[in-house]
């Protein structure tokens, strides 16, 4: 992302930890087992994560900033770190099934709708 000598890029970044497994209930434990690994422990297994989140704008003349940096901290407080944070994804937050159960987290996350 490269900026205009009008616009100024502010990141924040957020950390949380998570649960998840990888299971597919049409599968035995046995099949999830060779499929998943240990991953398909249905107990579940956690991972740290860290979020930056990237805001590009002008300069707003009112305020000198392109976003309040304390109104970036609450969205990503509330949309990311207290839906998620503490939680077992497959079972709280993606109705009991993770969303790519062929793989352990990847680089790109998007959050469902
Ligand atoms: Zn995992």
């Amino acid at each position: 992302m490269s900026a205009t000598p009008n616009t100024v890029t502010v990141i924040r970044k957020a950390k949380f930890s998570a649960a998840h497994f990888l299971r597919l209930p049409e599968l035995s434990d046995a099949e999830n087992l060779q499929r998943f690994g240990p991953s398909s422990n249905p107990l579940g297994h956690g991972h740290n994560y860290e979020i930056e989140v990237s805001v590009q704008g002008p300069v707003q003349a009112e305020t000198g900033m392109v976003m309040n940096l304390k109104d970036l901290k609450i969205i990503l407080q509330e949309e990311v770190v207290e839906p998620l944070d503490i939680k077992n994804q497959t079972r709280e937050c993606f109705s009991g099934q993770d969303p790519a159960p062929s793989a352990e987290p990847k680089n790109d996350w998007e959050r469902p709708a």
